[in-house]
């Protein structure tokens, strides 16, 4: 059996981290994407890093918009992004309540391993970016590593709740700009982030 080459990736949370955050996204003029959110994810892309979004959008299964609204955004998102030369490798919404008990909900991993199926990704080093303390647990759970982001929700849920969280973030930082600055580092990349470079590939010393 031909021998399948893993690579780690880096999922980003989307409200609150590559836009912000404004309670339900319910339209797309409600889009406002970071003004360093292209920039960031440029320096993932030349780095060699998939970059997957994950998001729980719950609006959708409450009905407050529809299903197609989701897949508007994250076109919208997209093409934003391209203009600035900035790719986003596949996004993943679960539109599900939290009482429907799905499996894709975060700090659920049903999105991260799909994402791994169809993308050939390892979970184990992986990266999760996010403002909110579902992002944390859900690195947790896919044995990823996590950094907790102070923009959208991330300044309040930090400030009032992070001494009761069942999981520690591995960082804090300020926003988007902030955590690529912090994973790149990690990564040993930032030397020469310049250069186009497969930083994704999996290597077992690589791996916590
Ligand atoms: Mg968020
Ligand atoms: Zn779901």
């Amino acid at each position: 059996m031909a021998e399948v080459r893993l690579r780690r990736a880096v999922f980003l949370d989307r409200d609150g981290t590559i836009c912000e955050e404004v309670g339900y996204l319910n339209h797309i003029s409600r889009l406002h994407i970071y003004p360093f959110a292209s920039a960031a994810i440029r320096r993932l892309n030349d780095a060699g890093f998939p970059v997957v979004v994950v998001t729980n959008q719950s609006g959708a299964g409450r009905g407050f918009f529809p299903d197609s609204l989701i897949a508007e955004v994250h076109e919208r998102i997209r093409h934003d992004l391209a203009v600035s030369g900035a790719r986003i490798d596949a996004f993943y919404a679960c539109p599900h309540r939290s009482e429907d008990n799905c499996d894709c909900r975060k700090p659920r991993t049903g999105m991260l391993e799909r994402a791994a199926r169809e993308h050939s990704l390892a979970l184990p080093g992986s990266w999760v970016v996010g403002d909110r303390q579902a992002d944390v647990d859900l690195a947790h759970n896919a044995n990823a590593r996590s950094i907790f982001v102070l923009t959208g929700y991330g300044r309040g849920e930090h400030e009032w709740h992070s001494r009761d969280w069942p999981h520690s973030p591995d960082f804090v930082v300020e926003d988007l700009a902030a955590a690529v600055d912090t994973i790149l580092w990690r990564e040993g990349a930032a030397s020469k982030e310049h250069v186009p470079a497969d930083r994704s590939a999996v290597t077992p010393e690589e791996i916590r």
